[in-house]
């Protein structure tokens, strides 16, 4: 018998019967009074639980076009920007803002290392930087950027925006966006919110608003926050269709955030992530991130000696569970596990016994059990 499928990448993640009951139903006009309510209440609860005083903006999109929309609605040609690099994902905004003509620095560690904060602090003080850049997880690394040390230092330079990818954090790793100095949060829907992908989430405080201002028309239409800002004001309003199914399957996911208590959540991930991270290490794995900048929402996973990246993933895959591959020098050495969102202790347990039963099919020796009897007893503890 073939069995049921888990989806265990770094995003999207599983998404709960609630969540999908959103996405099947019928489909409503968007000017529908009950459907400009539910929008109007998700653009407040986003800004509640977020503890901020600034917008909210949530626009049909994948995570790309909020990164995207973040540098077009606060830099322009000619400027620099400083890009904190810990993997693949810190150096998309290469490409995005060279195509626009601003200027890149690129400060890049290891991967699976930090970029240390005096290099940053000096690079600061050498030039002029209207923004900087920095990516709260690192997909393709596992590290987890030091975002309020980052937040602290900007500070105290008055012209510089700070602007940090949520995409693999948000709604699992702490981000407290006013708090921490963030000018700019952008996420999207298809990780620890764990809604399918679709709708770009950002926030944006009083500092970024008023660059958007000193920018005037700028050359995006879409993506252009002068656009959407009467709308999240008064979803009443029209500028571009809205996502409607996709708004009311990220409103329950904030509901599901709000019975279970943001910071409750946190602290779920962080237990979660630390208990997957032991148990997979048991059973021979070597996690890619040093371990005091590991994320909790994903494990980058080496694989021991002499496995076999595609043949593994496709047992595992026949087991039930899809992960991803390495990225960059990392392909076919490292496979990559989401462990956030909505995911429960069902899903987890699941998945480690069927990384066991892979290994045991790819030839591996394994002490069948072991990973789950970790995970259980640092759950427990
Ligand atoms: N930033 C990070 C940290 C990501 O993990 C991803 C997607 N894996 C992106 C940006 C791009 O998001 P999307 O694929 O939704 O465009």
């Amino acid at each position: 018998m073939k069995n049921k499928q888990l989806v265990m990448i770094p995003g999207p993640t599983p998404v709960t019967r609630s969540i999908q009951n959103q996405m099947g139903r019928e489909v409503a006009a968007f000017g529908d009074p009950d459907f400009v309510t539910d929008y109007k209440e998700l653009i407040q609860d986003l800004k509640i639980l977020w503890k901020t005083e600034g917008e909210v903006f949530v626009v049909a999109g994948t995570g790309t076009m909020a990164m995207e929309m973040a540098i077009a609605n606060t830099l322009q040609k000619d400027d620099h920007l400083l890009i904190i690099s810990h993997g693949f994902f810190g150096d998309r905004f290469i490409d995005i803002c060279e195509r626009k003509g601003i200027h890149v620095d690129v400060l890049s560690s290891e991967w699976g290392q930090i970029v240390p904060m005096e290099t940053i602090e000096q690079k600061l003080k050498e030039k002029k930087y209207q923004a900087v850049t920095v990516t709260h997880v690192d997909t393709s690394t596992g590290v987890k950027a030091p975002i309020e040390a980052i937040g602290n230092l900007v500070k105290s330079f008055d012209d510089t925006l700070f602007i940090v990818d949520g995409v693999c954090s948000t709604a699992g790793e702490q981000e407290y966006i006013d708090e921490m100095n963030i000018d700019i949060l952008l996420t999207g829907t298809q990780k620890a919110f764990g809604v399918p992908p679709g709708l770009a989430i950002l926030w944006a405080g009083p500092k970024a608003m008023d660059r958007r201002k000193k920018l005037g028309r700028i050359p995006e239409y879409y993506i252009d926050f002068d656009k959407w800002l009467p709308i999240m004001h008064d979803p009443s309003k029209y500028f571009a269709t809205p996502a409607v199914n996709m708004i009311w399957a990220l409103k329950e996911s904030v509901n599901l955030i709000k019975q279970e208590g943001l910071e409750t959540r946190y602290a779920r991930h962080k237990k979660t992530g630390n208990a997957m991270q032991a148990a997979l290490e048991g059973i021979g794995f070597s996690i890619l991130a040093e371990k005091e900048h590991r994320a909790s929402t994903l494990s980058n996973l080496l694989y021991p000696e002499g496995m076999d990246d595609a043949n593994f993933r496709k047992l595992l895959y026949q087991e039930g569970v899809m992960v991803a591959g390495g990225l960059g020098a990392y392909a076919g050495k490292m496979f990559r596990l989401g462990h956030m969102g909505n995911v429960d202790m069902h899903d987890l347990v699941a998945t480690l016994a069927a990384i066991e039963r892979a290994l045991h099919h790819s030839g591996q020796s394994v002490d069948l059990g072991k990973s789950v009897g970790i995970f259980l007893s640092e759950m427990l503890s």
